[in-house]
């Protein structure tokens, strides 16, 4: 049960879901008005000042969000913390020399961080964030997305690569 008060077992970065209601951490009883809520400095938590209704006494609780701690699930089953950096310098790396900006880069990373961030919550296997990051890719440059792919997919012999490659050729040619 979280109820707002820290427990024993709560680490410090828990989100404490805090319900309508908080139990007054003088008098134990469940029944307080919200008087004041607010923004913390730096954007990161609310701060809502309390009244308990029972014993008047007042009192300050914080709602934070917990911190995202996505894991990256690596072919061996070994856990990686996701890190975005990590992808913008694979994003980087492939749009090397490529007419993208840092703004592109950005932006693309942004839509992929919302994509994972909206389907996995505490583990994403790599395969799925390479697959991701690839689709993202291949809308922002085609150039880059090849190299991240042959990266990526460690393609076995050139005939795969080229399988892998004919789809987006085909469409490329539509195009004209
Ligand atoms: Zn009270």
């Amino acid at each position: 049960m979280l109820r707002g008060a820290p427990t024993e077992n709560s680490p410090d970065r828990a989100l404490r879901v805090i319900v309508n209601g908080m139990i007054c951490p003088f008098c134990r009883v469940d029944n307080d008005k919200v008087i004041d809520s607010r923004t913390s400095m730096d954007g990161s938590a609310i701060r809502r000042r309390r009244e308990c209704l029972a014993c008047k006494r007042r009192y300050t609780t914080y709602e934070r969000v917990e911190e995202m701690a996505l894991r990256v699930v690596k072919k061996d089953g070994n856990l990686a913390p996701f890190e975005r950096e990590k992808i913008r310098r694979g994003l980087e790396k492939a749009c090397w020399k490529r007419p993208i900006g840092a703004v592109e880069i950005d932006r693309t990373l942004t839509s992929i961080e919302n994509e994972i961030y909206s389907q996995f919550d505490s583990e994403i296997p790599s395969s799925e964030l390479g697959a991701i990051v690839m689709r993202h890719l291949r809308k922002l440059d085609q150039i880059a997305y090849v190299r991240f792919a042959s990266v990526y997919r460690e393609f076995k012999d050139v005939r795969e690569f080229v399988d892998e490659l004919e789809p987006m050729l085909d469409e490329a040619n539509e195009g004209k």
